[in-house]
């Protein structure tokens, strides 16, 4: 069955459909959008060779043009040069058309193919097309573009909402576990902030959802995109404060992703760890009950998410963790739980504390 979800917005509105094998169905969505005539779709070979013909396919049934801009796989891709590469291109082939774009693929081309969209000719309409678990909950809902420069990563980037996020859970089938783990590290987190019922789906079909199970997947993706959705209708550019709940676990697992340089955990993964160490700190500050902790903690083990910190140093941690820009202006801002479905956003949090907190994870 697919599921419709709009996000409303004063300007700029548009829907996620998610569903099981939907792909095929993208062109007749996309021509209804009205947005233009010809398709370029940045993604790259990996994709394209899984599922770059029935996207080709499908857009060109409906009378629209579809050309490919590609760039190598991995998160080097979602760089500056890159991006101007790709608009170089964009300006050599936009003569005579009414050209949008297609993001296809996980987090990375997202952000790389939505900054494109928001920077040439001033913003151009896009469409995501996300392909990984985590793109499809998270990163290609709420209309955050971004590349990478070489002080940090997202530090060049624009608000660009897409014009349709279109979920195909069927194609989360040629990603690896690793993959789809990372990405469930995202739903346990929604389930964590907005949503006991969807926490306890988790708890009941997580096997399920390690299978690749379409249904369940496509329960979850619609749950979580509608928790994502909402929180962006809320607060669409981050100025309210709002949209900093998303940030669950995110303070301390950015900063164990980046001492880690990236390589030895991945988003997910350091979110997992993160969300152990704020459960700590929500047991002490927000008197979170022991057994929603015990919960929350079970589950990301049932996934097969890490249980301890190994690989990286907890002064890198900490050190890192300062320069986080959900740290406002040197004091620690967390968000923590009171109980499954609920947080508190808590500030003035002492750093001996908080690195108690991470040691706590060796
Ligand atoms: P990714 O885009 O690198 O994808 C992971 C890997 O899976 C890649 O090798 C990719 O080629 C491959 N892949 C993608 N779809 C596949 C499929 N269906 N089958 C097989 N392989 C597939 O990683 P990600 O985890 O999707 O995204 C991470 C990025 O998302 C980071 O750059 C992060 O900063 C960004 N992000 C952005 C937001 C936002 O709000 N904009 C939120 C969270 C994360």
């Amino acid at each position: 069955m697919t599921k419709k979800i709009c996000v409303a917005l004063k300007d700029n509105s548009y829907d996620i459909v998610i569903g099981s094998g939907i792909l095929k169905n993208l062109g007749t969505a996309v021509k209804r959008l009205n947005i233009g005539r010809d398709a370029v779709v940045i993604t790259n070979p990996k994709i394209k060779r899984l599922y770059g013909s029935v996207v080709e396919k499908s857009l060109k049934a409906q009378g629209l043009s579809v050309v490919f801009l590609t760039v190598p796989d991995g998160e080097r891709a979602k760089s500056a040069p890159k991006a101007f590469e790709l608009m170089e291109k964009l300006a050599r082939y936009d003569v005579f058309k009414k050209v949008f774009i297609v993001a296809l693929g996980g987090g990375v081309i997202g952000d790389l193919a939505g900054y494109v969209a928001a920077a040439y000719k001033r913003g151009i309409p896009y469409i995501q097309v996300p392909t990984t678990f985590l793109a499809q909950i998270d990163s290609a809902i709420g209309g955050k573009t971004a590349v990478d420069v070489s002080v940090g990563k997202n530090l060049v980037g624009a608000f660009h909402q897409p014009k349709i996020v279109f979920s195909d859970v069927a194609v989360l089938k040629t990603l690896s576990q690793r993959q789809i783990r990372n990405g469930f590290s995202e739903a346990v987190k929604y389930g964590v902030i907005r949503d006991p019922k969807l926490f306890q789906y988790l708890e009941k079909n997580y096997a399920r959802i390690l299978k690749n199970d379409g249904a369940a997947l496509t329960h979850v993706v619609a749950q979580s995109s509608r928790i994502k959705a909402d929180v962006v209708m809320a607060d669409e550019k981050e100025t309210l404060g709002i949209r900093v709940v998303l940030n669950f676990g995110h303070t301390v697992g950015h900063a164990i992703e980046a001492a880690g340089r990236y390589k030895v955990y991945q988003h997910g993964e350091a979110i997992a760890l993160g969300m152990r160490a704020a459960a700590e700190l929500s047991r002490q500050i927000t008197q979170c009950p022991a057994k929603d902790l015990q919960r929350l903690n079970d589950l990301l083990t049932a996934i097969g998410l890490p249980q301890t910190l190994k690989g990286v140093k907890l002064s890198d941690v900490t050190r890192l963790m300062t320069h986080d820009k959900k740290f406002i202006s040197g004091r620690t801002r967390f968000v923590l739980a009171k109980k499954i479905g609920s947080v508190k956003v808590v500030e003035g949090i002492s750093s001996e504390r908080i690195e108690t907190a991470v040691r706590g994870l060796y």
